[in-house]
């Protein structure tokens, strides 16, 4: 089979390998679709290490072979999305399902296990038995079922915060995974959902989209304190959530939000730099609301799924370029590019 294989940081190669046979417990996938992600991006450049050749984790494929004691639920020609983290299975937030928060560190298909930029890929055992093989509906094209991944961890990290009851919601940030989080949000029914960002060439690329946002500012231009002021009359607003990963924007985040506002930090930092001052009576006396993020689990992937099948968010619609598995290379280069127009570059093996 054609694997893209990464020989060492920077150093990616396409190969034809042995297809791996599924022991016990274990389930062999031909893989359908996989996204390119701005996680695989840091790995190829070498700033995120990874203990196998093959990256990967927005997957979506078909059930090609089983090996002896799996489920006789998984079968031959099932369509599954994978989902990504694996727990120890025994800590207390493994026993809860909340796997992303392992006490003991979680493992990650693409990162620990070989992932999807190849032609199959083998799920583990300890991942099937977890239930990371999430059934996809016939009707859900692969491609979108790759949407599963990113968009799963967008609901896990605004879980806990009111969209609902939301007048406005900020996102700042208009990569994918800032769309993601403004879609969440919108789905979940925030009544005005604005996208900022430093740069005009990912906004250009939102509105060439026609997602459905009501905002898209360029906070490089316009002054976003004075506009999120004049906006709010001054109150501010409901929640501010935070995917890039540019540490100032979290305080500068927390200063837009209005009383009993919600602050999601769902964007990683700099590990070595991660240390930001923040005003504590911002928090004391407004009554502010911290959230994190960190991956995603089951119950994450399911509620993406329906967002999805129900299309109250249009996965097709993110989706920009495709290539086969031969011109990986090719799709690195475009989703690098900022005037590519890129924001889901998907790999169909
Ligand atoms: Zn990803
Ligand atoms: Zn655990």
């Amino acid at each position: 089979m054609l694997a893209a294989m990464l020989k060492s940081p920077g150093n990616l190669t396409m190969e034809n390998v042995e297809v791996p046979q599924p022991g016990p417990g274990e389930v062999l996938l031909k893989v359908d679709a996989c996204a390119l992600c701005g996680t695989d991006k840091r790995v190829l450049a070498g700033e995120k290490p990874v203990s196998v050749p093959i990256i990967g984790h927005e997957i979506a494929g078909t059930v090609t072979a089983v090996g002896p004691g799996v489920a006789a639920s998984i079968k031959v020609g099932g369509r599954y999305a994978v989902q990504t983290v694996i727990g120890c299975g025994d800590c207390p937030m493994c026993k809860i399902s909340r796997e992303n928060l392992c006490e003991k560190g979680f493992t990650a298909i693409g990162y620990a296990y070989n992932g999807g930029f190849s032609e199959s890929m083998l799920m583990p055992k300890n991942a099937v038995d977890q239930g990371c093989l999430i059934p996809i509906p016939a009707g859900m094209d692969a491609e979108v079922g790759t949407l599963l991944e990113p968009l799963s961890c967008g609901i896990n990290g605004l879980r806990d915060i009111p969209l609902e009851d939301m007048r406005h919601v900020v996102v700042i940030g208009a990569g994918v995974i800032g769309v993601l989080n403004g879609l969440i949000a919108r789905a979940r029914g925030a009544k005005r959902v604005s996208i900022f960002n430093r740069s005009q060439d990912k906004l250009d690329v939102i509105a060439k989209l026609d997602l459905p946002f009501d905002d898209l500012i360029n906070m490089s231009k316009t002054d976003p304190d004075a506009w999120i002021k004049e906006q709010t009359g001054g109150r501010g607003v409901d929640c501010v959530i935070v995917s890039a990963s540019v540490k100032s924007l979290g305080s500068l985040g927390m200063g837009w939000l209005a009383r009993n506002g919600h602050l999601s930090l769902f964007a990683g930092m700099p590990k070595s730099d991660s240390i930001e001052p923040i005003d504590l009576n911002l928090i004391h006396y407004r009554e502010l609301h911290l959230h994190g993020a960190n991956s995603s689990v089951r119950r994450d992937y399911l509620e993406a799924l329906r967002f999805l099948d129900s299309g109250k968010i249009n996965g097709k619609s993110l989706i920009t370029h495709r290539f086969p598995l031969q011109e990986f290379a090719q799709a690195v280069k475009v989703q690098n590019d900022s005037r590519s127009g890129a924001l889901k570059v998907i790999i169909k093996p």
